[in-house]
């Protein structure tokens, strides 16, 4: 999976100037892409080239006119894109519409923005936190965390009704447990049954097997899903007469003289067990929370921030799933314990088109069925034929590289396959924002053409050689007059 994260600061006019200070500063185990770039062609020219895009260069930059420094740093696994930018009316407003630290979007606008950015392999590297401490070191700030947002998703969230969901680690757990279809069959069983006697338990596995039908009674035990009571069963009439927590009350009873209707004592008639489902199992079995649970879990893997995850979002007639904010676009998540069929499609494609998502995808344990993928591809969902959005950015800042057109419906077919494809669409919308971070920061790891054909030109007014840097031999120099 490819990560990418961002940390930014506001800086003043003068730490702006800082920067050199960090170019200087001995990062170990650190390359500098850029400044390694622009002094090899500056041994060739002769001469140190200008920043391409710096604040003097209004005339030739449209969107880069706020660029003040940039630099690419690389250990060798990751990179690490560092930009200065000036805060000018139009970023202003770039940062309103796109990225902004929770902080920042309301207050007014600092002199300049410090981002420091991380693409590489994992979220929370060591290469990221060191490098981190040298930039607010080397600039006296703080970096923060910050994320793109996404207006649509703004927009959901304070529309309908919606929650925020934060499992903690042993929620979690028990989701995972409840993962697996066997022991998730039997908690069902149990559930909807209001309770069974655990000798008839196995009865409810495909294979009946007992031994298997044992451990995974003890697995949710073990887990609080279900819980174990004892229940006297009549010999005469073979109907439950009573249900107890443990055999010492039992014992109590006859002591007492309670007796079954039969007569005899509670302790001559069969006792069993009998598991019953607790809160906390119906809790998480009702409308597949345990899923639901699970989808979270895998967003927050791939840096989905806090709080920017909401689910069973009600909206009209409709509930939505799940929605999350993922490097500033917005995921729908449409989760299925069963086989997502062609009636589940047509409602798919209404909730669709009230999410507006960037990225639907329906996540189903079973699969999809044939005549649903063919329904998506009939409707234009499922090719790149589907039609044009513009859900997160002002038609200003498109310039900037922004597209957001809504992919293609995804499917992810059982379980196993949620964590490779939930990674799969991480990779592929931090390639974008990766790719428009970083052509903005090599702008300036190239010569400014103005200024090398200024300098071109007023060696020729001096009628001089041109004086650039080359090889010793010169076989094409141009003759002195
Ligand atoms: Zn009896």
């Amino acid at each position: 999976m490819l990560a990418f994260e961002m940390r930014r600061s506001p800086l003043t006019e003068e730490q702006t100037g800082l920067f050199d200070a960090l170019m200087a500063s001995n990062l170990p185990g650190f390359r500098a892409l850029v400044q390694s770039t622009l002094k090899f062609q500056s041994e060739i020219l002769g001469f140190a080239p200008a920043l391409r895009g710096a604040p003097q260069r209004r005339e030739q930059a449209y969107a880069d006119e706020d660029l003040m420094h940039a630099e690419v740093f690389t250990d060798g696994t990751a990179l690490y894109p560092i930009v200065v930018e000036r805060t000018t009316r139009r970023t202003f407003q770039w940062f309103r519409a796109r990225p902004h630290g929770e902080e920042i979007v309301e207050r007014e606008s600092p002199y300049a923005w410090l981002t420091l950015y991380y693409i590489g392999p994992e979220f929370g590297s060591t290469g990221l936190r060191y490098l981190e401490a040298e930039v607010n070191r080397a600039f006296g700030v703080s970096l923060k965390p910050n994320y793109y947002r996404s207006r649509r998703f703004r927009e959901l969230a304070t529309e309908g009704t919606a929650h925020k969901l934060k499992p903690t680690e042993n929620e979690l757990q028990i989701a995972r447990l409840l993962a697996n279809r066997t022991m998730r069959e039997l908690a069902l069983a149990i559930k909807s049954t209001g309770g069974l006697l655990e000798k008839d338990l196995h009865r409810q596995l495909r294979d009946k097997d007992e031994d298997v039908a044992a451990a995974i009674r003890d697995r949710l035990l073990s887990a609080d899903l279900i819980r174990s009571d004892l229940v006297v069963i009549c010999k005469r009439t073979q109907t439950q007469v009573a249900r107890v927590a443990s055999r010492e009350i039992l014992e109590k009873s006859d002591a007492l003289g309670v007796k079954c209707a039969c007569g005899r004592p509670f302790t001559d008639e069969s006792v069993e067990e009998f598991a019953y489902i607790t809160e906390n199992g119906r809790a998480l079995l009702d409308a597949s929370r345990w899923l639901t649970l699970l989808v979270v879990d895998e967003l927050r893997r791939i840096g989905a921030p806090e709080g920017k995850i909401i689910i069973e979002h009600q909206m009209g007639g409709d509930e939505l799933d799940c929605l999350a904010e993922v490097g500033g676009e917005l995921v729908f998540f449409e989760l299925k314990d069963k086989e997502f069929n062609i009636g589940n499609a047509y409602s798919f494609g209404a909730k669709i088109g009230i999410a507006k998502p960037v990225y639907p995808v329906i996540l189903s344990t079973v699969g999809v069925g044939g005549d649903a993928k063919e329904h998506f591809q009939r409707a234009g969902l499922s090719g790149d034929s589907g039609d044009r959005q513009s859900d997160d950015y002002e038609a200003d800042f498109r310039v900037i590289g922004a597209s957001s057109q809504r992919a293609p419906v995804r499917y992810i077919e059982g379980l196993d396959q949620m964590r490779v494809e939930v990674e799969k669409l991480a990779t592929e919308i931090y390639t974008q924002e990766a790719i428009r971070v970083l052509k903005r920061a090599l702008q300036v790891a190239s010569v400014d053409p103005f200024e090398l054909v200024g300098a071109v030109a007023a060696r020729v007014q001096e009628g001089a050689a041109m004086g650039l840097a080359t090889t010793e031999e010169r076989p094409f120099a141009p003759e002195a007059n």
